[in-house]
């Protein structure tokens, strides 16, 4: 058997915001290896596959990438169809790359299927672009995170070098972030937002500037987050911070 592997995104939570094409691999699918944060109504959808959970979350069990690079090898010698179902866009911060080079290696054929990346949901769900004409032309997706016994690389100039900056897996990192970036000459007023559980009915959505990014932080739960960082998000910022006043006006 030659079996064809795709390494398909699932998008960022809401099970709705998955391509078409995914749909459509997902219900022709024999076996699908899944992450940790794909929507279980997204996953019903391969209803004939055999359903593998290798999901990776920061502190808790997860399979070795290595041992996933070898599961898709070894599922294509047994499968027609074999589905590697990450969340949001399979080509950003979901170690793709070492999926794609084990494949290469083995002679397998496969293809990527795009997804919604956490990014372009949180953006949404703010109702803020993340480039504007005449003030932000320059985006940067970013992790500070740094895996074990990989070289550290210059995040920090590249967040206070963009305009605007979305951090992945970074929440958990607040309080060295703000102070990183502040220490490096990002102004501590520069408006933030940090978005957790994007696309999702139990999102939530907090305000603030860099300064406040560590408190912003406490307060959200345990679920996905990205934080955004930049100019753009001034307007909307300033607006959440009058709702709330007269929130609590209303409430005195
Ligand atoms: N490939 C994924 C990113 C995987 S890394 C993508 O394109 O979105 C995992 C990180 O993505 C999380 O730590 C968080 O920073 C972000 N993330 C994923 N889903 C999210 C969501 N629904 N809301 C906010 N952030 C999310």
């Amino acid at each position: 058997m030659n079996g064809k592997v795709y390494l398909v995104g699932a998008g960022p939570g809401a099970p709705d915001l998955l391509t078409l094409r995914a749909a459509r691999l997902l219900e022709s699918a024999d076996i699908v290896f899944y992450d940790a944060l794909v929507h279980p109504q997204t996953l019903a959808l391969a209803k004939g596959a055999a359903k593998i959970a290798v999901g990776k979350r920061c502190g808790r069990h997860s399979t070795a990438q290595k041992f996933i690079n070898k599961r898709l090898v070894d599922a294509a010698a047994k499968f027609e169809v074999v589905v590697r179902l990450k969340g949001g866009d399979p080509m950003l911060f979901g170690r793709a790359q070492e999926e794609i080079d084990a494949l290469r290696v083995a002679g397998i054929e496969f293809e990527v299927v795009p997804g919604v990346t956490a990014a372009s949901a949180a953006s949404a769900d703010l109702r803020v672009s993340l480039t504007q004409r005449g003030r932000a032309r320059h985006v940067c997706f970013v992790t500070p995170r740094v895996g074990k016994d990989e070289p550290d690389n210059d995040w920090p100039d590249s967040v206070n070098a963009a305009d605007t900056a979305v951090l992945y897996m970074g929440a958990g990192l607040a309080d060295s972030i703000a102070a990183t970036l502040i220490a490096r000459g990002r102004d501590a007023g520069t408006p933030v937002a940090l978005v957790e559980n994007a696309s999702l009915p139990e999102r939530r959505i907090l305000f603030g500037a860099l300064r406040d990014l560590p408190r912003l932080a406490r307060e959200t739960g345990v679920g996905p987050a990205v934080i955004v960082l930049g100019e753009v998000l001034r307007e909307a910022a300033e607006f959440d911070a009058r709702m709330a006043v007269s929130e609590l006006l209303r409430r005195a």
